[in-house]
Order: C-alpha cells, then structure tokens, then sequence
C-alpha cells in the first residue's frame, strides 16, 4: 500500500481523473474537425482519431503508475510513443477519502485487469448523435467486474451555453455508484432500449417478444447503462454477439452497484429477482 491507501482505490482515484482527460480528447477532436474515421471489420464496426489518442492516453497513463497492472484497449493499434500531452497524473482525491472495500483490501496490481473501451458509440460518434458517447474503464479481479469509471464527454450538450459539459461516473462493488441521480422508469411501463446500429432479425423478434411499452433505439453500451440507472429503460435487450469486455465491464459494476443485474444478453431487474440470479454473477462471453 502506498500513502496508506489501497492499491484499488488509488487505481479507481487515477482512473476518474484519466476519463476526465479522455472525455477532454473525444470534444476535442470532433472541435478539431478530423475525425480520421477508419472502417475495422464492416461500416457499422469503426474507429476514428479519438478511439485511437484516448486508447492511447488512458493505456499509457495507468500503465506508467501501474506498472504490473494487466491492460486491455479495445483498438488494436501499433506500439508508438505516446506524446506527453496525452498522460494524466492526476487522481481524484474524493475517491481516496473513501473507505475500500474489505474484500479488496490486500489486492495487488498485478491481480488486477483492466478493460478499456476509448470510446463507446462509435457510429453514433461519426454520425453527431453526442450524448451516446462514452469512455469506458472497468476494472476486474479474478474474472469478476469490481469496479469501473464511465465518461460521457457530451452529458449536458443540448442544454444551452451555461450547462457545464461531460461528466464522470464512477462505482467500486461493496461501495456504491456515484456521479448521477439513481431514478426508476414511470411506474408501470417497460421501457426497451437497444442498439441503433447493429440490429439483426432476432435483436427485433426479442425485442417485440418481451411486448415493451416503448423502445429506444440508442448508441452504446455505457449510454444504453446509463439510460437503465437513470430511469429513461427498464431493461437493455442485445440478443446478439457483438458487446466484448471492454462494452461491460465498467457498466456491470455500475449496475451492480444500484443493485440491477447484467445477464449474457438482456438486463431486466424484474427478471434477475424472478430467477434470484445473485449480483455477482459472472457475465459470460
Ligand atoms: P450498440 O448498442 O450497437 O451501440 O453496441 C454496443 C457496443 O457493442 C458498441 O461498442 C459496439 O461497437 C459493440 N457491438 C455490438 N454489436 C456489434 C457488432 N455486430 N459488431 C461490432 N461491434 C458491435
Ligand atoms: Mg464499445
Ligand atoms: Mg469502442
């Protein structure tokens, strides 16, 4: 342990402050105007100039304080120097004030992994859609989701010039969630959200199976999340491979956090009491 806090909670600390700077680079290079968008495996699968500077930035960042830490970046990019501007140092000291969880107190970094998703929304990043932009830093221990930080650089941007801009969310299991306002969806009403851009046949027939009141057809896996904690869906219906580690690793620990659960392909609280499906259940891939 270093200045007498655990190795979890000063990552978590580091973390905040190295999505902050992330959520800094996404407004940037859309402000910038070259989103230098490369096509991976399909037009709806991209990567852009801000996938690849914030995978850059938080990779190298953790990695020069953490130096054990295992890392994993979504992008598959080539080993470059990374320019010093795009380091964080800093950490978030409100997040040392916090206790650590018992359960993880004698962690060591390199126990730890981390999953990290730069930007999450990608087509919705290219297409201006804002708000469904995230940054995602989850944080696993022996293969469970513990903690996590999710950055939505656009929070606040259709509501005029006075509004500040972006904000961070940030959970550790046994802990709590903290960032945003934990709201149910109106009594009554069963609320779908899903993808936006990559529905199939069986994404649909799931979808109208679960016969919703309403479904919003979104961009992200952290936005998708965040519409679950805040009250806007009740459940996020996938029924499909496509969402890796990286998609939900930071978004499970948020949701576990509120005491929701995260399922191979749908999260329905209702459902999870049903089947008593216990939170720290391992999400399978
Ligand atoms: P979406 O809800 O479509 O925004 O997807 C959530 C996350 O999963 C995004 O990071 C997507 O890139 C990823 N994803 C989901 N389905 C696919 C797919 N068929 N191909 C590539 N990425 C996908
Ligand atoms: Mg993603
Ligand atoms: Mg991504």
């Amino acid at each position: 342990m270093a200045c007498g806090h655990t190795v979890l909670m000063r990552l978590v600390a580091s973390a905040y402050a190295v999505a902050q700077k992330a959520g800094m680079i996404v407004r940037r290079v859309i402000a910038e105007g070259d989103l230098g968008i490369v096509e991976k495996t399909c037009a709806t699968d991209l990567q852009t100039k801000a996938d690849r500077l914030v995978q850059m930035s938080i990779c190298s960042s953790l990695a020069r304080k953490f130096p054990k830490l295992t890392i994993i970046g979504e992008e598959d990019l080539p080993p470059e120097e990374v320019d010093q501007e795009l380091i964080e140092d800093g950490q978030w000291e409100e997040i040392l004030k916090q206790p650590c969880p018992s359960q993880y107190s004698a962690i060591k970094e390199e126990d730890l992994v981390v999953w990290v998703d730069p930007l999450d929304g990608t087509k919705e990043y290219t297409e201006g859609l804002l708000d469904n932009v995230t940054v995602l830093i989850g944080i696993a221990y022996e293969g469970k989701a513990i903690a996590g930080v999710i950055n939505q650089p656009y929070y606040n941007y259709q509501a005029g010039p006075d509004a500040v801009l972006g904000r961070t969310i940030w959970g550790v299991l046994g802990l709590g969630a903290f960032g945003f306002q934990l709201k149910e969806v109106p009594a009554g009403k069963h609320i779908i959200t899903t993808t936006r851009s990559h529905s199939n046949q069986l994404v649909m027939d799931c979808v109208t199976a679960m016969n919703p009141d309403d479904v919003l057809r979104v961009g992200g896996a952290g936005n998708k999340i965040i519409q679950l904690i805040e009250g806007k869906a009740s459940a996020y219906v996938f029924a499909s491979p496509g969402c890796k580690k990286w998609d939900t690793c930071a978004p499970e620990v948020i949701l576990h956090a509120v005491g929701e659960f995260i399922g191979p392909y749908y999260i329905w609280k209702e459902e999870a009491l049903r089947n008593n499906w216990k939170h720290n259940d391992p999400i399978s891939h």
